[in-house]
């Protein structure tokens, strides 16, 4: 622990410069201890499925090709521990440069509602298991990194689909709301408690372990949604309820409006 200097009584300019030191010196030992807490996090993240490939690689040296089936079982299972543990690691180094430094971001104009009519169009051709709906009220102008949103996004959608029965409704919604750009992502299911709720955005967060163990989940796609949400100077919203289902949105600055208003169209006549 770094050791907190002494404020002298009575010198009110040195009693405040030790104040902010004393001040600079916590944030130092919170972004260490995060930090730590983090590499440890990880590295028992990625044990997991190295025992896994261990295991079967294991198996397959004792069996051989004896029984083809068992030997067929293992080299399926070392591949697709080899995704989780790829998927794990590019989601890890995300995370950790954004504690360093600024992620390489290319800001640019983007049509928000366009991006989010595409993010639509590609979810229901790719994901058959819901029914998915475009709600998309006036258009705005996003500045922002437009991979990095549509990143954040499709994990929101991800997220939807994971924790809702199959065939259930899914609403993607576009909207001005407050002077803000919100895009938000509703699902009819499980839902999150008002105690997890606060958590979830947490690295490795996981509301129910043996529920997201069986989906795949690393608990760190909330971590990077919030992460991407902070570059673009934006926030994020949650609405749940237990069993009924949740709403989260991004709220995002707008740079301009790109249509009308009905108010303006009709005061334009
Ligand atoms: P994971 O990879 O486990 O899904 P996330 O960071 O994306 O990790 O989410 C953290 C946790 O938040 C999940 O494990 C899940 O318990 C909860 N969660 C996220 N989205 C939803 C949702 N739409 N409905 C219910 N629970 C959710």
């Amino acid at each position: 622990l770094s050791k907190r200097i002494e404020v002298p009584k009575g010198e009110d300019e040195l009693q405040n410069l030790i104040l902010i030191i004393n001040e600079m010196l916590d944030r130092l030992e919170t972004s260490f201890e995060n930090q730590t807490k983090f590499v440890s996090d990880a590295s028992h993240e990625l044990r997991t499925p190295l025992a896994i490939i261990k295991g079967y690689a294991e198996i397959i040296r004792k069996r051989g090709t004896a029984d083809i089936d068992i030997f067929v079982e293992s080299i399926d299972s070392i591949i697709s521990e080899t995704d989780n543990m790829r998927n794990l690691i590019q989601k890890l180094l995300f995370l950790a440069k954004g504690e360093i430094t600024k992620i390489n971001t290319k800001f640019i104009d983007i049509d928000a509602n366009e991006m989010v009519h595409q993010i639509h169009s590609d979810t229901v051709v790719s994901t058959k298991t819901h029914s998915f709906h475009l709600e998309m009220g006036e258009n705005y102008k996003i500045k922002g990194d437009e991979t990095l949103l549509q990143q954040a996004i499709r994990a929101l959608i991800e997220n939807a689909a994971k924790y809702s029965e199959p065939h259930t409704n899914i609403y993607i919604k576009s909207a001005i709301k407050d002077g803000f750009g919100q895009i938000s992502i509703r699902d009819e299911g499980i839902g999150i408690s008002d105690e997890d709720a606060k958590r979830i955005f947490d690295r490795f967060y996981r509301v129910d372990l043996s529920r997201t163990k069986a989906t795949g989940g690393t608990g760190l796609g909330l971590a990077i949604v919030k992460r991407i949400v902070e570059i673009h100077n934006g926030r994020i919203k949650i609405n749940s309820k237990m069993d009924k289902g949740t709403e989260i949105s991004i709220v995002l600055p707008i740079g301009e409006t790109l249509e009308k208003t009905e108010e303006e169209n009709i005061k334009n006549v």
